[in-house]
């Protein structure tokens, strides 16, 4: 079943999101003013074709069901910058910005999508767009060569005020501590542990340092090779003394942020 006319016909009231999980690293945010961002969207099976990685959970909609306003790579490798998916809601999303880092943007380019529908956010690099201002931010996501992902990045989206924090792929490093400047109230991390990628444990020091009022865990669970349990880090956050509140979400499920009763 699609998410796609749930997406398309939320209404999301004033001071609050509307969240789906879309598996993986990905998400899609609906802000009250109606804007529309996806992150990280993986939405076809580039992995398996390229790495032998069957999926585990279907893709909540098609690639050709996505209606965005922007959708944001964090870094080049196909489980974020869907090879077959992006070019395919460019396509369909003519409107719409493509933005990622210069290696993201280039492959976005290299797979036909008009230069014009990409935009490059280097860290610390800011789109303000409407009501919606884009910030990426530092990551270190280094595994195998590390010429793999060197530009990697996370971001920090602000829809009038209420402001999500995605990591996309990072090890912990301490530079990503300055991102608490850009107060996130909702932090996206990854928990994998593997891969270049935090442990729970990081994960959840991370959204502590940020100071973040909510941290949902990302990353696990896609493929058979990189299982995590989200009660590692539910526990993490507790034992870095509770002050932030985790939320775990299964791949499709809406959640307003903060929570509220559905409209
Ligand atoms: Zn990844």
């Amino acid at each position: 079943m699609s998410i796609a006319a749930e997406v398309n016909d939320t209404g999301v009231p004033r001071g609050s999101l509307a969240v789906w999980s879309l598996g993986q690293a990905g998400f899609v945010f609906k802000s009250s003013q109606g804007a529309v961002v996806y992150v990280d969207p993986y939405l076809g099976d580039a992995c398996r074709d390229l790495y032998g990685l069957e999926r585990l959970v279907e893709p909540p909609l098609a690639a050709a069901e996505v209606r965005a306003d922007y959708v944001l790579a964090t870094h080049n490798h196909a489980d974020h910058l869907d090879p077959d998916a992006l070019p395919e809601i460019a396509r369909h999303n003519a409107a719409a910005l493509l933005i990622g880092p210069s290696s993201c943007t280039a492959t976005m380019r290299e797979a036909g999508i008009p230069a014009s529908q990409t935009y490059t956010l280097n860290h610390d690099d800011v789109l303000h767009s409407g009501h919606v201002r884009i910030h990426a931010t530092y990551a270190h996501h280094v595994w195998g060569d590390p010429d793999d992902a060197p530009d990697a990045v996370g971001y920090v989206i602000d829809f009038d005020g209420l402001r999500v924090y995605v990591s996309g792929d990072s090890l912990y490093h301490e530079r990503m501590e300055g991102i608490a400047d850009l107060q996130p109230h909702l932090a996206c991390i990854c928990i994998n542990g593997r891969f270049g990628n935090m442990s729970a444990a990081e994960a959840a020091h991370l959204a502590t340092v940020l100071r973040a009022q909510t941290a949902v865990p990302t990353h696990y669970n896609m493929f058979a090779n990189n299982l995590a349990d989200p009660a590692d880090f539910i526990g993490a956050l507790q034992a870095e003394g509770g002050i932030v509140h985790p939320l775990v979400l299964t791949p499709g499920q809406r959640v307003f942020y903060p929570e509220r009763d559905a409209s």
